[in-house]
């Protein structure tokens, strides 16, 4: 008898640390049955792989907006909808191709990837212009003394300080842009990036998605550029002396279609009179990547849909899970809700949510961005950035309560921080993290739905769904109500990058 009341006090004292007023919080009464129709109609065959631009993903967006307004969440200032327009382009490379400088030959698809331009002839002399680079503040201008005039520029890939292949890849269009002010009629960028030609062949030579400038100009349109990887420096070697080369370009030009889509956003006045003015932005991308040969993967005639059940709808079931337990429970610091487009197609929506923020940057002071390859262990949720913030305490505290481990980083050599939507805003300054399901490492569990037919919403455990959101949900809640102020780690690579 004795032993038994012991024990029952044990049991108490047990219970009471736990019956913690968060188990009161809405996000532990999440129902099951609501994550799991959510997820099988955001991950069904109908909206055929949500690829950005497409009617499936509208159908998607339709569906998140439809569930903030059913749960009472704010529309964007001076929004009537929660809808923020982006518009982009469908850019298909061009049929054919071929550039000659000296006696050596590029080939449109092999050895050139043509970036940017209509169809064209031309017929005259290169110029290397090293980096094709400007910066006034440190002194540096590749063109100066150089007369590119009516002649095409070659230029080193990226600028002297970084040779980084994205960042490499973004600097073309300032490169184009600066090669054409000063009056040439094309810009080569050399492929010298230790990354493998065939990531850049993959994502060129097939039709793509960019965003549409806003500078956007026909002139823009008409200018011809290109990336080549030479199998011998010689004839660059030739024009990098200063010798007279001639080249010829052919190109049938690329073919650009306007293509609209959206990125889903709503907000959630914080309860505190101060930290209210501090908001918490919560992240998802939504879209995925579409049906058959769009999806980049095997297929069948039986099976030719790429779900996204993992990727990312379980992220975007969590996003309309927070959207839920805050409209009821605000936290004190105020919450955006983003589901974003066009991840898929290289973080798009949220660079360009990162570029026209709903709510000032500067008042935006943290970022949980929920996205996945999938999970392989149930007992985990895994956190892409960890240390890199000060709000470890707050995901660790939100995974014991539900019995999860967190594992910290998995797979550091995948550098799977810059390959979600946090990346969009750690470059603007904004401390950004990434939560995704449980996996401990890439293996052949996850290779199975990643990006595959398989990712099917009847393969998801939705027991394991729910706990995965309650945690996504309970740690944006305690991030949101910290008392210190969320930021980076001193020292990390963006501390001190910057809003504008
Ligand atoms: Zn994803």
């Amino acid at each position: 008898m004795k032993k038994l009341i012991a024990l029952l006090a044990v049991v108490c004292v047990f219970e009471a640390s736990f019956a913690q007023p968060a188990a009161n919080l809405p996000e532990f009464q999440l129902q099951k049955q609501e994550l799991q129709s959510q997820l099988m109609y955001i991950a069904s065959d109908e909206l055929a792989g949500r690829r950005t631009g497409s009617e499936g993903e509208a159908m998607a967006a339709d569906f998140i907006s439809k569930n903030f307004e059913a749960y009472g969440v704010a529309k964007p200032n001076g929004q009537d909808s929660y809808f923020q327009k982006i518009p982009f382009a469908r850019i298909l490379p061009p049929a054919e191709g071929m550039l000659t400088l000296g006696d050596e030959r590029f080939e449109q698809g092999n050895a050139m990837l043509i970036t940017n331009g209509g169809p064209v002839e031309i017929k005259t002399t290169a110029v290397f212009a090293k980096h094709a680079w400007i910066d006034e503040q440190a002194g540096v201008n590749d063109f100066e003394g150089l007369d590119v005039r009516g002649k095409v520029v070659f230029a080193l890939p990226g600028n002297r300080e970084s040779k980084n292949p994205y960042q490499a890849f973004q600097e073309s269009a300032q490169k184009r842009k600066w090669a054409m002010e000063h009056g040439a009629i094309g810009l080569v960028e050399l492929y010298r990036l230790r990354v493998p030609w065939q990531f850049f062949q993959n994502y060129l030579s097939k039709e793509r998605l960019e965003m549409l400038a806003e500078e956007y100009q026909e002139a823009d349109q008409n200018f011809f550029s290109a990336w080549i990887r030479e199998d011998s420096a010689q004839a660059v070697g030739r024009i990098e002396k200063g010798e007279t080369v001639q080249v010829s370009i052919h190109s049938t030009g690329l073919v650009l279609h306007e293509v609209q889509s959206v990125n889903v956003a709503g907000i959630i006045p914080g309860t505190d009179e101060k930290l209210k003015e501090e908001y918490i932005l919560l992240s998802a991308h939504f879209d995925h990547i579409g049906v058959g040969k769009q999806g980049g993967g095997a297929y069948t005639e039986q099976d030719s849909i790429f779900n996204g059940a993992r990727d990312n709808g379980m992220g975007t079931v969590a996003l309309m899970a927070a959207a839920k337990a805050f409209a009821v429970h605000p936290p004190k610091r105020s919450v955006i809700l983003l589901a974003c487009t066009g991840e898929e197609m290289g973080m798009l929506g949220s660079a360009y949510y990162a570029a026209h923020p709903l709510v000032p940057l500067a008042k935006t002071v943290f970022n949980l961005n929920t996205d996945g390859a999938g999970y392989n262990d149930k007992e985990y949720i895994s956190i892409i950035g960890w240390g890199r913030t000060n709000t470890g305490g707050e995901i660790e505290q939100a995974a014991s309560a539900l019995n999860l481990k967190v594992a910290k980083d998995p797979e550091p050599q995948q550098n799977l921080f810059e390959r979600s939507d946090n990346i969009s805003f750690a470059r603007k300054g904004v401390p950004a993290i990434d939560l995704s399901p449980g996996f401990t490492e890439m293996d052949e569990e996850i290779f199975k739905y990643y990006h595959q037919v398989a990712d099917n919403p009847e393969s998801i455990d939705y027991d394991y769904l729910l706990t995965f959101c309650n945690s996504f949900v309970y740690s944006a809640r305690l991030i949101a109500d910290k008392a210190e102020k969320p930021a980076w780690t001193p020292g990390d690579k963006f501390e001190k990058a910057t809003h504008d």
